[in-house]
């Protein structure tokens, strides 16, 4: 059976201490969570050290929003597989649409990202999504899948075991409109079908694929309430312990 996710991007919010207060609170209420849902945090770089100490002993998973596509060397600014490893990470998120659309992120470098990634141990979130424009004509089954294959074709069976996909129409982030539940299962629907294309029922019956785009408290239960949706990737919403642990409870 396939893991039920709920992943908290902080983005780049909170201070190193903000940030370690926030991981304390949310680690002390994830102990009520059912076992077959795991918790994962996703704080910026400068936190990862000082959170994984906060997490220890707690079943909150820690992730990177993002990783270089190099493995080491001469590339400033940049943070390496490796270093997310050492720092105590256990995912990373990959392809984020504020990546995609503010950093120049291509479908290219996010296969040598994830290579990289897989490679050290690190599991993948890979984010998908259209944007309004691509959403408003109606071609938004073809962009997805486009992303999907365009990244994941170049992997295997055994890989997908380590990646987790993130559904994320650009037009639901951080703007309070979700889609509706129809609206992602069919997406969740057709990427598990184009998973299923490339490595069999099995596989994509096995992938975790999680909704993300203004989802919180009051939307998470009619969400995760679909068959093809196994939970979510939280921006806002995961900035409060509370409403982070309410949408990891709306299963
Ligand atoms: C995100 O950026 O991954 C996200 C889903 O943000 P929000 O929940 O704030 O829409």
């Amino acid at each position: 059976m396939r893991k039920q996710i709920v992943a908290g991007n902080w983005k780049m919010n909170t201070t190193v201490p903000e940030g370690v207060a926030l991981a304390k609170e949310v680690a002390a209420k994830a102990k009520n969570l059912p076992a077959n849902v795991e918790l994962v945090v996703a704080p910026p770089f400068t936190h990862l050290c000082s959170v994984a100490e906060a997490l220890k002993g707690s079943c909150v998973g820690l992730s990177a929003q993002n990783c270089a596509d190099k493995e080491k060397g001469a590339y400033t600014g940049e943070v390496a597989v490796d270093m997310l490893v050492s720092a105590g990470c256990n995912y990373t998120i990959l392809g984020h649409s504020e990546r995609r659309q503010y950093y120049g992120e291509t479908d290219e470098k996010l296969v040598e990202k994830t290579k990289l990634a897989l490679s050290a141990g690190l599991k993948v979130i890979l984010c998908v999504g259209e944007n309004l424009d691509e959403r408003e004509a109606g071609k938004h089954f073809e962009i997805v899948e486009g992303q999907t294959k365009a990244v994941l074709f170049n992997f295997t069976a055994e890989d997908m075991k380590n990646i987790v996909i993130a559904y994320e129409p650009v037009w639901a982030i951080g703007t309070g409109k979700t889609a509706t539940a129809e609206q992602a299962e069919e997406i969740h629907a057709c990427i598990r079908k184009v998973l299923a294309s490339k490595f069999g029922a099995q596989v994509a019956d096995d992938t975790t694929i999680l909704y993300g785009g203004s989802c919180k408290p009051s939307n998470a239960k009619e969400l995760f309430a679909q068959p093809d949706i196994d939970g979510g990737l939280i921006g806002g919403a995961s900035l409060k312990a509370d409403d982070f642990i309410a949408i990891a409870l709306a299963f």
